[in-house]
């Protein structure tokens, strides 16, 4: 990494290669946590294994932020790992957006710093590679 290089929002997104979410995994009982734990919420153990979070997942629940530009919250399942999101590339109305929609990790520029350096947060969207079956 150079002084350039752009820097993730949140030190649990990796951009070392593809953009991804890293949980990290207690060794005992497996519960999975964004950023750094002294100890496991679910079990009490202390040691953790860094886990990527697949990059596809579902919209489990969802809200319309209405404002000036309404966006999507949303908590999107991630085979098992629950993250919370904003979702982007889409229409923000309950007629492009629905619960067990598939979407995918995706990532935005967040702004630059006083020196230039650009922060990267995520986001998901719809999946591009996926078929959609209309309800
Ligand atoms: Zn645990």
């Amino acid at each position: 990494m150079t002084d350039t290089d752009p820097i993730p929002y949140v030190d649990y997104l990796d951009l070392s290669g593809e953009p991804q979410l890293v949980t990290q995994a207690c060794t005992q009982c497996g519960a999975q946590f964004f950023g750094r734990r002294n100890a496991c919420a679910a079990c009490s153990a202390t040691t953790f294994v860094e886990k990527p979070v697949q990059r596809t997942g579902h919209i489990s629940s969802f809200t319309i932020v209405s404002g000036k530009t309404p966006y999507v919250s949303a908590i999107v399942d991630c085979a098992g790992v629950s993250v919370r999101a904003t979702v982007i590339n889409v229409e923000a109305d309950a007629d492009h957006v629905h619960l067990a929609m598939p979407v995918q990790l995706t990532t935005y520029s967040a702004g630059h710093d006083a020196d230039g350096r650009e922060a990267i947060g995520y986001a998901f969207e719809p999946q591009t590679t996926a078929e959609e079956t209309s309800i």
